[in-house]
């Protein structure tokens, strides 16, 4: 049995190492994802910060910008062998020029976002990862109280389990970025951070690779995060996150517990609302007691128990409207979001790890007919809200805070489920269509 797990085990890394998730190189940038600019999660994340903002330092020529930095690594310690060795790839890469412009067509629905994640094989592969190292994991867990199937879906939804790890040069990502005013002081430290992890001798300057945006190793670290964070579990001297897994999935660990991980404590639970729910309730932010759920007649879905029957107080989610699934999110969730601030990706991550665990599915399946929202349709929406005097803080083609708290609105007028979720009875009242 354990032979035959283990075999299948191996051919499942061989066709995921083949098929490696090229799907996050855009997406899910790592965590201090304050510098997120895709798009991606704007339905579900609304708070993302405006990406356009440009630092006020004037462009300077690359060799002088370049000279200066170097001065500067210089006077905090970096080693002039770890700033020779990390020379050569102190250079501008066009590509990660290009893809930091690129801005995203569409905007991903809950149900494309969770699709393109959680497939079937991936949560097979996860499975069996959690048979692979459950001695490390449930050691982890006495260590830092984070159940297996929680590290293993983050790490999953990073790099595949660590078989994609990028193949950007780090270096050259972040001095591209840094150099760009758009962002600069913040990748500044972020390429500063990437020097001092070199010159701890962690790693050399040519095998640092990861994400065009300077997300690096299994659990795809910014560097600053790296540098606080990582930690040598495996006692080579080295905190390795590319290579050792134990490293990966301990810095992980310890890094959600600094975050305010509370060991065995649920983190969503998925819902049944009652008839007649006022939807403005389930706005992904507000607390809500659980007493005042219970007592609003919200059940658990399927008939499952509470997971936590304590005065905790939850918050509600409907990130597909009130066609979709509904969920209570408890404060582990929080910390999930501290990691990557998007409901769609905490509520992946949360999804995941249930099925991983328990194998739970939801009570609600996607429609068939389900697509991501295309920026000329945002547009088109925003632009019939605005003129029929719902303010959505202009037409950007995102949909963002505004956009659905206009839609909202509309919906709450026209005596529709006040979702803010752009379903098709609402697109009919609004004469568009997807
Ligand atoms: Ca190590």
């Amino acid at each position: 049995m354990i032979h035959r797990l283990i075999s299948q085990l191996f051919l499942l890394l061989a066709v995921l190492s083949v098929s490696a998730c090229a799907n996050d190189v855009q997406g899910d940038l790592p965590n201090q994802k304050a510098v997120q600019t895709t798009k991606i999660d704007t339905f579900a994340t609304p708070s993302l910060p405006a990406p356009a903002a440009l630092d006020a330092t004037p462009m300077q020529s690359f060799p002088d910008w370049l000279a200066n930095f170097k001065a500067e690594a210089k006077a905090k310690g970096i080693k002039e062998s770890t700033l020779s060795a990390a020379t050569p790839y102190l250079t501008i890469n066009e590509t990660v020029l290009k893809l930091d412009q690129q801005q995203p067509e569409f905007t991903q629905t809950f149900w494309t976002y969770l699709d393109k994640r959680l497939s079937e094989i991936r949560i097979q592969a996860g499975k069996l990862q959690i048979f692979r190292y459950q001695s490390l994991l449930a050691q982890i867990q006495t260590d830092y109280g984070l159940p297996p199937e929680i590290l293993v879906s983050f790490w999953g939804l990073e790099t595949n389990y660590g078989t994609y790890l990028g193949n950007f040069s780090t270096l050259e990502a972040l001095t591209t970025l840094a150099y760009n005013p758009r962002r600069s002081s913040f990748f500044r430290k972020e390429l500063l951070a990437a020097l001092n992890i070199i010159d701890r001798g962690n790693i050399d300057a040519k095998d640092m690779v990861g994400s065009w945006a300077g997300a690096i190793g299994q659990m795809q670290f910014m560097p600053t995060v790296y540098l606080k964070h990582a930690l040598d579990a495996d006692h080579d001297n080295k905190a390795d996150l590319w290579h050792s897994t134990t490293d990966a999935l301990t810095s992980a660990a310890a890094y959600l517990k600094q975050a305010g991980w509370q060991p065995n404590q649920p983190w969503l639970q998925e819902v049944s609302l009652p008839n007649n729910f006022d939807y403005a309730l389930a706005d992904g932010k507000t607390d809500v007691p659980l007493k005042q759920i219970k007592a609003l007649g919200i059940q658990p879905a399927g008939g499952a128990s509470w997971q936590n029957n304590d005065d905790s107080s939850v918050i509600l989610l409907l990130p597909a409207g009130h066609e979709g699934p509904a969920f209570i999110a408890w404060s582990n969730f929080k910390v999930i979001k501290r990691w990557n601030n998007s409901n769609n990706y905490a509520i992946a991550v949360g999804l995941m790890a249930q099925r991983l665990a328990t194998d739970y599915r939801l009570s609600i399946k996607a429609p068939k007919d389900n697509k991501p929202w295309p920026k000329t349709f945002i547009l088109q929406l925003q632009n019939t809200l605005t003129a029929l005097g719902y303010d959505t803080g202009g037409s950007d083609g995102w949909f963002g805070n505004r956009s659905m708290q206009a839609l909202r609105n509309f919906q709450r007028d026209n005596g529709l489920p006040a979702d803010g979720y752009p379903n098709n009875e609402t697109l009919k009242k609004l004469d568009l269509s997807l």
